[in-house]
């Protein structure tokens, strides 16, 4: 809660946390309260989740597809 130091991201507002992931000190807006992770950790564990489900629905349309042509 207490954390003396300014946010290491933007360097204009006073940290409140500290990113669990590589120790940043983040404000409440550079924060990410629900991951206990720093705004730039948040992003990059982000991407991931998109990417696996979009494969699925590739191999779906192509097999309609070749459905359709026999
Ligand atoms: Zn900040
Ligand atoms: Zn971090």
């Amino acid at each position: 809660m207490s954390v003396s130091g300014l946010c290491q991201i933007c360097e204009s507002r006073p940290a409140e946390e500290r990113c669990e992931n590589c120790g940043t000190l983040a404000c409440e807006q550079h924060y990410e309260r629900a991951m206990g992770l720093c705004a730039d950790c948040a992003t990059q564990a982000q991407p991931g989740m998109g990417d696996s489900e979009s494969e699925p629905n590739v191999d779906t349309s192509h097999d309609d597809v070749d459905v359709n042509r026999f």
